[in-house]
């Protein structure tokens, strides 16, 4: 299995809905034209809220999810431009970070299935922040490249070095490509290439050596 595959962490700004803010009016003077809610579609003879360029009762201006009024000045606005509350912002939008289960508010680090604060995904090694940088999944802990090549990857039987990429599979141990070399004419054999080993030395070399 290792190595494994390198991966670069995802960060986007969470939550990315919009703000917006919604006006309190007193009730409209009778020379006003009269005003629409924008929910229930009937005439507005009191006071009204101007919000997302429309008017609307103050009881008729929704959350999309709680389906309660809003009544704070600000609120925000899902994918579908519906009003959302600010704590069911919270609660649906806003993300969790899987280190110290805090909420997200701003940089928001997708990765390994899950929500991550820029602070706190960090290499299981040398507690390095994993941004812009690739990583290496170990069992469930994230490690940057260095402290995976020096703890976790798989050694070379020619050089004894790390093996960061793909390694060559050969004669019960793996291999560098370039370090599974012919012992006789010193060429590396590719992958699918066959080779012979040697009778006396057990080293291998290409069909043609
Ligand atoms: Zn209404
Ligand atoms: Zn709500
Ligand atoms: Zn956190
Ligand atoms: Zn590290
Ligand atoms: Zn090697
Ligand atoms: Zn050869």
């Amino acid at each position: 299995m290792f190595p494994g595959r390198w991966i670069i962490p995802n960060v986007r700004k969470c939550p990315d809905l919009k703000i917006k803010e919604k006006e309190k009016n007193d009730s409209t003077p009778a020379s006003n034209e009269p005003k629409t809610c924008a929910q229930c579609k009937e005439t507005i003879s009191g006071n009204f809220l101007t919000a997302m360029d429309q008017h609307w009762h103050p009881d008729h201006f929704t959350c999309a999810v709680c389906e309660q009024p809003i009544t704070t000045k600000k609120f925000h606005v899902n994918d579908e431009d519906k009003p959302v509350c600010s704590e069911c912002h919270i609660k649906v939008y806003v993300k969790t970070c899987f280190s110290c289960d805090k909420p997200i508010f701003d940089k928001c680090v997708q990765a390994m299935g899950a929500n991550w604060h820029e602070d706190h995904f960090l290499c299981g090694g040398c507690k390095a922040k994993l941004i812009g940088t690739q990583f290496m999944d170990v069992n469930g802990a994230p490690f940057c490249q260095k402290c995976y090549l020096s703890k976790h990857a798989d050694r070379c039987k020619g050089c004894s070095k790390p093996i960061a990429d793909k390694a060559v599979v050969a004669l019960d141990a793996k291999w560098h490509q370039m370090c599974f070399r012919c012992s006789k004419c010193e060429k590396p054999i590719m992958k699918d290439q066959s080779y012979k080993l040697d009778a006396k030395t057990g080293k291998p070399h290409c069909v043609k050596c």
